[in-house]
């Protein structure tokens, strides 16, 4: 079977959080192929730096919207998404339509510290 797909996106007030949390757990994220918007992927590229990391674009430029396309064509199995809930966004939008691709689809999906450690623990490949 080809090797699950896990997105990594946080805000930019998020980043260092999720960064340390993909640090705190490289053995369990190192299970999957990862896809992350721009920034994100290369905040932990430089901290991972043997994590297989896709970047897409940008969130706020089209990167969210792509990694959505994804979750619809089946290609992402789970998504960690470190949201900034007292920062206005200009893509917020496209936060949204994430969020709902991913309900509508069923795929796990994380949108704070607490969720992402529960969801590491309960994935047992
Ligand atoms: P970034 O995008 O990783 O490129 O900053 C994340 C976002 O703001 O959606």
């Amino acid at each position: 079977m080809a090797r699950p797909r896990l997105a990594l996106i946080a805000h930019d007030l998020k980043k260092d959080d999720l960064v340390d949390w993909v640090g705190t757990h490289e053995k369990q994220v190192a299970l999957f192929d990862i896809v992350a918007t721009g920034t994100t992927g290369t905040r932990i590229l430089e901290r991972c730096p043997e994590l297989p990391v896709t970047r897409v674009k940008s969130g706020p430029l089209g990167g969210d919207q792509q990694i959505g396309a994804m979750i619809a064509e089946g290609k992402i199995h789970g998504v960690i998404f470190f949201v900034d809930p007292l920062t206005p966004m200009p893509h917020d939008v496209d936060v949204k339509a994430l969020t709902r691709l991913a309900t509508l689809y069923d795929i796990p999906i994380a949108l704070n510290r607490a969720t992402a450690d529960l969801m590491v623990k309960g994935y047992n490949p």
